[in-house]
């Protein structure tokens, strides 16, 4: 795990997940298309992490030990710190009331667990983008 980002590469993506593997494979597929990536895996180092290092984008995984993805989700969208950071929720609930949850809490939107390669990158590309339009 790389907590010290360079400011001279893409962009910082924290990924929230407890999962060893998953991490692994998500830190492999953002690693390999450009992104710096750090992840955290529980609630408290994820808000820690937020507030210090300011990333791009959040990936939450929903299921954590502890403190779950909707509940760090909103901290982070209620500290004026982590508040504009965009949050994609992944998710192995495709339920539709899972999904409302979800954005009630800030998610901007939500991939499905097994994560498919293309979807979940152009997922981030697309939220990223939205970020960087002028408002
Ligand atoms: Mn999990």
């Amino acid at each position: 795990m790389s907590i010290s980002p360079d400011v001279s590469g893409g962009p910082l993506v924290l990924v929230v997940e407890d999962n060893e593997r998953n991490a692994r494979l998500t830190t492999e597929i953002l690693g390999g298309n450009g992104y710096q990536v750090v992840v955290a895996a529980e609630g408290r180092q994820a808000i820690e992490l937020a507030r210090t290092l300011q990333p791009q984008l959040i990936l939450m995984d929903v299921q954590l030990p502890g403190m779950d993805g909707v509940a760090v989700t909103r901290i982070l969208k209620r500290d004026a710190e982590t508040a504009e950071v965009p949050i994609i929720a992944v998710t192995a609930h495709a339920m539709p009331e899972h999904r409302k949850q979800l954005i009630d809490a800030g998610c901007c939107s939500y991939v499905s667990k097994p994560i498919s390669y293309c979807q979940f990158l152009g997922e981030i590309q697309r939220v990223l983008q939205l970020q960087q339009q002028p408002t």
